[in-house]
């Protein structure tokens, strides 16, 4: 069924797991997202975002992902990710999401604000959610003291608490991408970030409302189950589910199988991964 996304947060939020938010590359992550979730029993956050879906066929896809949604048995929603202007903010508000991120986290805290509590205004009324970016994900940089391949990324990207608690009060955002060590994209070496669970516990208690980390591939089950019971309600995941879904088909040793299934072979790839972030996070079996 589709449902709003602010429904399945609040729900994480108050039972402490996180949802997973599959990064849909194409119409089949669509498809394979939701089969995952009725397979799992879980509800799902759909990942869909500019630059993968043309502007005139949007609205196309986004009919097609709330069809499958409303015949699904599980709760799903679908959420614009990274809108980086305004206008494409809309562009996925007016093809009908159940959910749109502005990310202004690279502008001054002042526009970040301005920004948010303007589209909160307008999209509230009609019954969709807004997620925000405070704090930026950066880049790698080495641990001082530690063993060669433990990375961390410098403090002074971390979301402040204090700035974290201002900016939900004067915005009325729904939820919150906050930056605690992870990032986007796939690690060098599969080496396991070093996720700042302390920042993430005093921006839990600033905030009230349901946390997002974004960048949750590479991140280490560990970390990322831990985090579902610290306020983070959404993870987003995309590298490794390309990954799963591309080794899928490279690690077949079946020839005539690899050319002639290849398609399926990565569904299958991508379906496998999702769930078994499912199980991760905490929303496996808390479908309703
Ligand atoms: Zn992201």
């Amino acid at each position: 069924m589709l449902v709003t996304t602010k429904e399945i947060m609040d729900r994480a939020y108050r039972d402490h797991y996180a949802v997973v938010s599959p990064s849909i590359d194409g119409p089949e992550c669509l498809w394979m997202s939701i089969r995952a979730a009725e397979e799992m029993k879980s509800p799902v956050i759909l990942g869909m975002r500019h630059g993968v879906f043309a502007k005139e066929e949007l609205r196309t896809f986004v009919n097609f992902a709330q069809t499958l949604a409303e015949q699904a048995s599980v709760p799903v929603s679908i959420n614009w990710d990274h809108s980086p202007t305004m206008d494409i903010a809309f562009e996925g508000f007016y093809a009908g999401v159940s959910s749109v991120m502005l990310d202004y986290s690279l502008k001054p805290f002042e526009e970040n604000v301005a920004g948010v509590a303007e589209l909160c205004e307008k999209v509230h009324r009609a019954g969709v959610s807004v997620e925000a970016e405070l704090g930026h994900l950066g880049v790698d940089t080495p641990l001082e003291g530690t063993d060669k391949g433990i990375f961390a990324v410098s403090d002074c990207i971390y979301t402040d608490p204090k700035e974290a608690a201002e900016f939900v009060k004067r915005t009325g955002v729904d939820c919150l991408a906050v930056s605690i060590g992870n990032k986007h994209g796939i690690y060098a070496d599969d080496i396991i970030p070093h996720i700042n669970f302390e920042v993430l516990e005093a921006l839990n208690k600033a905030c009230g409302i349901p946390l997002v980390m974004h960048g949750g591939s590479g991140t280490g089950d560990e970390n990322l189950h831990k985090a579902g019971t610290m306020g983070v309600c959404k993870i987003n995941v995309g590298s490794d589910l390309r990954k799963e879904a591309a080794d899928a088909v490279i690690n077949c040793t079946d020839r005539a199988k690899q050319r002639t299934r290849g398609f399926f072979l990565m569904h299958d790839g991508y379906k496998e991964c999702v769930k078994h972030q499912m199980e991760v996070f905490g929303c496996a079996g808390k479908a309703w």
